[in-house]
């Protein structure tokens, strides 16, 4: 099978931590050029625009996005109209009606579209769901807390309007809890912090149901020391802790099980296999649960917050 000539734009941290690695790693990719501002990488050509790069670049078959959400739409838009298949970054768009306009789109023009969640592709999160499946829930914790500064430095958009805040990371764990809890989830109540010279929140706390369960979950962008990324099920079963980003799996009476973070070549791997079954995969319920989260809470104002 031929390799799937791939353009990549927005050469920030995820595209040099995660994108580059897992691309040069694959068969099934070439990267034919980039598209960033400032960005470059060496040895591949790179255009300052998505338009450009289309324009120079008429072999690229494939577009993977991993600026940040606001903005996405244009770019991808930009993409499928060329008839170029799609890969988003999570989360996938600045709202939800953007994102329902791109499945669309990508249907009408005949391309595959990958909203991705690298989160669900953590090493023990299938073992975590296929134990709960057949068990009753009693109550869910999601502790996700970690330091924004040494996570985002100087990652202003993050707290600018669209960039999610607390958001950016907490609908990582949003996007394990509606892959591994087997009732869906919907949201009872929010609290947000927003520091008072910022758009987004800093931390938040939500209540939301699945089933009878109640599932509480704590977003925390000023956590130093020890960094929280775990969820925990009470089931009739005995209690599930996931943690580690879903890479360590404790189960009652076993020992912890835990596997290496491949979460960039499993998406792109799941890329090539939807470019060549033509298919898509869009699953926006982790982005609807913030979109809902924003709509009820509670928004507090607290100190201005810098880097
Ligand atoms: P980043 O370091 O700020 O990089 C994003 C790049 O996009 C920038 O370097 C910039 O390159 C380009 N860009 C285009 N429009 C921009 C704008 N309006 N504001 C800022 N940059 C813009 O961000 P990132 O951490 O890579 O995150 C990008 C996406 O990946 C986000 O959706 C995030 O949720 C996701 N993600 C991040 C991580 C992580 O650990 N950082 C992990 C998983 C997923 P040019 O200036 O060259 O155009």
């Amino acid at each position: 099978m031929d390799r799937i000539r791939i353009g990549l734009v927005g050469i920030g941290k995820i595209a040099r931590d995660q994108h580059l690695p897992a691309l040069a790693a694959l068969p099934d990719f070439e990267l034919a050029a980039t598209a960033s501002r400032h960005g470059r990488v060496d040895g591949v050509r790179g255009y300052s625009s998505i338009a450009e790069m289309l324009a120079g670049e008429p072999e690229i078959t494939a577009v993977s996005l991993c600026t940040p959400p606001e903005g996405r739409f244009e770019q991808a838009v930009t993409a499928i109209r060329a008839g170029k298949h799609l890969m988003l970054e999570k989360p996938p768009t600045a709202t939800v009606s953007e994102a329902e306009a791109l499945a669309a789109l990508a249907r009408e023009q005949g391309v595959t579209l990958f909203a991705t969640w690298h989160s669900r592709e953590a090493a023990e999160v299938d073992a975590a769901r296929d134990w709960l499946a057949d068990k009753r829930i009693g109550a869910v914790r999601i502790r996700w807390m970690e330091n924004i500064r040494q996570w985002h430095p100087g990652q202003d958009w993050i707290l600018a309007p669209g960039g999610f805040g607390v958001f950016d990371p907490g609908i990582n764990a949003l996007s394990i809890a509606t892959r591994i809890l087997p009732q869906p989830l919907t949201v009872l109540s929010a609290t947000m912090d927003v520091p008072a010279n910022r758009a987004c929140p800093i931390a938040s706390a939500i209540r939301f149901r699945s089933g009878d369960a109640e599932v509480d979950a704590q977003f925390d962008f000023l956590q130093t020391g020890l960094q929280t990324w775990h969820i925990e099920v009470e089931t009739d079963g005995g209690l599930l802790r996931l943690t580690d980003g879903g890479c360590k799996l404790e189960l009652p009476g076993r020992e912890p099980i835990s596997g290496p973070n491949e979460e960039y070549p499993r998406l792109y791997a799941g890329f090539a296999k939807l470019v060549r079954d033509g298919r898509s995969d869009v699953d926006l319920r982790p982005i609807q649960l913030v979109a809902d989260a924003f709509l009820v809470a509670d928004r507090r104002t607290t100190e201005a917050f810098e880097f």
